[in-house]
Order: C-alpha cells, then structure tokens, then sequence
C-alpha cells in the first residue's frame, strides 16, 4: 500500500531529463481516435521533452487524482 502512494508520487512529479523543471501534464485528445491522451512536455522548452500517455488505467488514474485535487469550475455561482 505505502509503496503504491510512493509510486503515485513520483508520477506526479516527473522532471525533465535535459533541464530537470517538472513536466507539465496536459490533457489532450487524439485526433483521429478521438481518444484522451495524456501531454506530457518541458515547461522550459518542448524540444528537451514531448510524449503523449495513452494507457487507459493509468489515465483513469490520474484524473482521480486532477479530480481531489483541484476544485472544478463552476459558472454557476455569481
Ligand atoms: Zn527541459
């Protein structure tokens, strides 16, 4: 279980191997699949780190997580 959390973490937390920033995680789609795909980039700079995650269980995941942690926007309160 405490190696799970620690496992999480750490994808969480992923840094680039040419600058060490943090990768910043985006969610896209694909474009002929029309799939959720997982960008994963350099802050500093695209050409140092660009991938794309596609692994459903993993996606699932970590939109859990997106989801605890962040408050979602709501247009309806004024
Ligand atoms: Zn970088």
């Amino acid at each position: 279980m405490v190696i799970n959390e620690q496992v999480d973490a750490q994808h969480q937390s992923l840094h680039c191997p040419v600058c060490g920033q943090p990768l910043s995680f985006r969610l896209a789609r694909g474009r002929k699949s029309n799939k959720p795909l997982l960008m994963v980039m350099c802050l500093q700079d695209g050409r140092h780190f660009r991938g794309f995650i596609g692994d459903r269980d993993y996606l699932a995941k970590l939109l859990e997580h997106l989801e605890q942690g962040q408050v979602p926007v709501n247009g309806d309160q004024h």
